[in-house]
């Protein structure tokens, strides 16, 4: 894929916001002159494909604030998404989001779903196993249905004897034979994509995150295990758990090759993949392969942005949250574009450092309703 250069990406942001705005103006001025339904002649393309049409769940969401747009947005868009807690532990204490998605998920019941989490913190303690189990035992009875681990195991957590933490972890074990007998899958967020390992390349879609966050940028900090080990970590998890359903976050972190991700699916029978903020490595790849991984692994492919907000609406002006509201339509609008059609266009995502040329997928309806929705529902185990 040929990837344009570099556009300022707040440019590109805010003259979507004036599309956007237009687009507004425009459908209002259509209502009022009492335009035939079937005339789409002045909606974009990636609404004239009846994005409305399937009933949508974005399995990986960080929505811990209500916005004034954000149900609105969702209803339009005909999507509930599952609210994923990532835990993490900054200067010994434990950051969460447990208790503001539960706020929201009360507010809206039929909306959001929930996903709790547990990272490494306290392993070294004989009675560790049994106190997670006890929390999710307890988040599992206020609603969560499915558990989330991050990349702070394998990355960050250390043992006492200075051994970084692996997924596959025998401390871990008690864990995850609980999950597996209360039938609640697993979200792992395990590595990085492979980037992380290497120096900074400009046309790699994850460069700017690692230039932003460089702790994770594993390259400049030898000390941290490399990709293979991690992931061969990861695998020998999901060999040991036949029976827990793991279902591999940014496509296993693997997301460069789906064919690496090919053999995973085809290796454990209990895993399953979703691709939230890894659109970048896919459109980088032959659309006629993604295409056929997304037609074989049907069954086991689930939609997911990981869209974030993090921060209070007091806390922003009108601009930002007119903004927040043009990013989230933008970037659902253009995964549905790209799974959906089949045109030829520029990947233009706000979250990208870059543009990429890339043609849609193509999937057929039946598969972008396993992808975006039935999936899902079997996955959470949900009524519909
Ligand atoms: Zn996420």
């Amino acid at each position: 894929m040929v990837a344009l250069k570099k556009t300022n990406w707040y440019l590109l942001f805010f003259q979507y916001l004036g599309l956007v705005l237009t687009i507004m103006l425009l459908n209002a001025c259509s209502t009022q002159e009492g335009k035939k339904s079937g005339d789409k002649s002045d909606i974009p393309v990636e609404e004239s494909r009846d994005i409305k049409n399937i009933a949508k769940i974005d399995i990986h969401t960080h929505y811990r604030f209500d916005r004034p747009y954000l149900v609105e947005e969702l209803k339009a868009l005909n999507m509930q998404t599952t609210l994923v807690d990532v835990v993490r532990t900054e200067a010994g204490k434990e950051v969460r989001s447990w208790d503001n998605y539960l706020a929201m998920q009360k507010q809206y019941p039929n909306r959001f779903s929930l996903c709790s989490g547990f990272n490494a913190d306290g392993i070294d303690d004989p009675n560790y196993a049994e106190s997670i189990i006890e929390q999710l035992g307890k988040e599992i009875k206020e609603g969560a249905r499915m558990v989330k681990v991050w990349k702070n195991f394998g990355m960050v957590h250390k043992d006492a004897t200075g051994a970084f933490i692996q997924i596959d972890d025998a401390r871990l074990q008690p864990i995850w034979d609980f999950l597996s007998e209360a039938n609640i899958p697993v979200m792992a967020h395990i590595g990085e994509p492979l980037q992380a390992w290497q120096p900074i390349d400009t046309l790699n879609p994850h460069h700017s995150y690692f230039k932003n966050h460089p702790q994770y940028h594993a390259y400049q900090h030898p000390e941290i295990p490399h990709y293979d080990t991690i992931m061969a970590a990861r695998d020998r998890w999901l060999a040991k758990n036949p029976k827990l359903t793991i279902m591999g976050a940014h496509l296993g972190s693997m997301a460069h090759d789906v064919d690496e991700v090919a053999k995973r699916l085809d290796q454990f029978p209990n895993f399953m993949v979703e691709p939230g903020a890894r659109f970048g490595d896919l459109v980088r790849q032959d659309s006629r392969k993604v295409a056929a991984f997304f037609n074989k692994y049907q069954d086991r492919i689930l939609y997911g942005s990981d869209i974030v907000i993090s921060q209070p609406e007091s806390e922003l002006s009108k601009e930002d949250i007119a903004g927040g509201k043009a990013f989230m339509h933008k970037v659902l609008h253009l995964h549905w574009k790209y799974l959906s059609s089949d045109e030829s266009f520029d990947f233009d995502s706000p979250v990208l450092p870059r543009i990429y040329k890339t043609k849609g997928l193509n999937l057929s309806k039946e598969i972008l309703q396993k992808i975006y929705h039935d999936n899902a529902v079997k996955l959470l185990n949900l009524k519909q």
